[in-house]
């Protein structure tokens, strides 16, 4: 099946036209439009090759408002005096048809500029991308060699049957030959029937940043995209295209936008947005809601309400499974709960349940709960505190019976450290003893 359309596309390319006039014309409206000139007033146009001279000084307008070369060429000036050779290259597009299918024509245009000869356009079609009437892709193109710091293509080889995003070798990610997004393309696009009765309108053509031959293979193949542009919905579609939704989640929202005349045009965040709605159980299918004027306050208010409404689930949560670890803490170090360590002014005793860790966790800012330092193997955790405030938290090995630890809020030493420290050793065996 797939081999017939190949075949079928190999034969349809044999007979395609080269360029016409206009599309070789088209070409140096790609490159910049540079002159570069010297203080002596010579300008050597980039466009045609010619170098023309001025009085010296009088360019100073020039490189204000642009030069104008005798071939028509309106020339950025760049001063450049000992610059005698340049190079340029673009990827140009041409879009066609050929027996209802859709094809993006992609040349390697070479500008070559060598002072004293006019300029030299070398021109090579290097791949095709075809689109058939059911929204399928074929890929023609030449054969290419590259590495991390080359590319090139070999002109001569035969156009043969490639695919997206075909790996060279290595662990170097290589970028998509074949995808068309970038290139620059000849303004008169050639748009099957299909396509348009499907949508297709010159917006699509000016949309950034994307591939027109996604575009085109999602509106062939997606009642949702063909909707969604009949809607004038441009940035959805867009989205739907990088994305490579074929299906739209939301196509009913997108339909009483449509009665309402609401346009969306940040479709990622008005999404998200929609997303935020679902989560708070708001009815999605009341324009209220589902066309706001301002759509990033619109978007920030719902996030802020959802954020708080997931931050109190997480509390509760989060008691809950504090309540469900008290009993194996209790198992693990009941015993010691007894213990109580003090000079006087320092008080020091095992934290009790793992609510005491997580409150200690939170308080003194450090990882002693999250960490969970209540179920790790021979740890006793103390806390010392002065009259109820919390100074710092002990760790003790309970296989060696030494101080592994002792640290103040957010893990510093506080001045009572040593005190602490010299407390706990000479306590040690009531820890021991038991
Ligand atoms: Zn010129």
């Amino acid at each position: 099946m797939r081999k017939g359309i190949n075949n079928k596309v190999k034969e349809m390319s044999k007979k395609l036209k080269p360029l016409s006039p206009d599309q070789l014309a088209y070409i140096k409206n790609i490159f910049d439009k540079k002159g570069y000139y010297k203080k002596s007033g010579e300008v050597w146009c980039q466009c045609c090759g010619r170098i023309e001279h001025q009085l010296p000084g009088s360019l100073d307008i020039d490189i204000e408002c642009g030069y104008q070369c005798s071939c028509g060429a309106h020339l950025t000036l760049v001063y450049a005096p000992r610059l005698n050779r340049m190079y340029d290259r673009a990827y140009y597009s041409v879009v066609q048809t050929c027996q209802g299918w859709q094809i993006i024509r992609t040349f390697n245009v070479e500008r070559n500029n060598t002072k004293g000869i006019l300029t030299q356009y070398d021109i090579n079609e290097v791949y095709q991308n075809w689109i058939s009437p059911d929204g399928e892709e074929v890929i023609l193109g030449k054969s290419y060699s590259r590495g991390v710091n080359y590319f090139f293509w070999k002109y001569n080889s035969d156009f043969s049957i490639r695919h997206h995003n075909a790996k060279s070798s290595g662990y170097y990610a290589f970028e998509d030959v074949f995808d068309t997004c970038g290139n620059y393309f000849y303004p008169k696009f050639c748009i099957t029937k299909k396509l348009r009765r499907n949508g297709w309108k010159k917006r699509i053509e000016k949309l950034p940043c994307v591939s027109m031959a996604e575009c085109m293979k999602m509106l062939l193949s997606s009642n949702h995209a063909e909707t969604v542009v009949k809607q004038g919905q441009y940035d959805v579609f867009l989205h739907m295209v990088r994305n490579k939704w074929k299906e739209l989640e939301y196509m009913n929202i997108l339909n009483i936008c449509h009665r309402n005349g609401y346009m969306i045009t940040d479709a990622s965040m008005y999404f998200d947005y929609i997303d935020t709605l679902n989560n708070l159980g708001k009815d999605v299918r009341n324009p209220k809601y589902i066309c706001p004027d301002n759509l990033y306050e619109a978007h920030d208010k719902a996030l802020a309400a959802w954020t708080k409404i997931r931050r109190a689930q997480e509390q509760l949560e989060e008691k809950k499974s504090i309540a469900e670890k008290e009993k194996d803490y209790k198992a693990l170090r009941g015993k010691y709960f007894g213990i109580l360590i003090t000079d006087g002014t320092l008080e020091i005793a095992p934290l009790k349940s793992v609510k005491d860790f997580f409150e200690e966790g939170s308080e003194m800012h450090h990882c002693v709960y999250q960490n969970k330092y209540y179920k790790k193997k021979d740890a006793l955790i103390l806390s010392a505190r002065i009259n109820g405030k919390r100074v710092e938290t002990i760790e003790v090995n309970l296989k060696t019976y030494s101080i592994v630890q002792s640290r103040g809020a957010c893990n510093k030493n506080t001045p009572y450290h040593d005190r602490i420290v010299s407390l706990m050793n000479r306590n040690m065996n009531l820890i021991k003893a038991i």
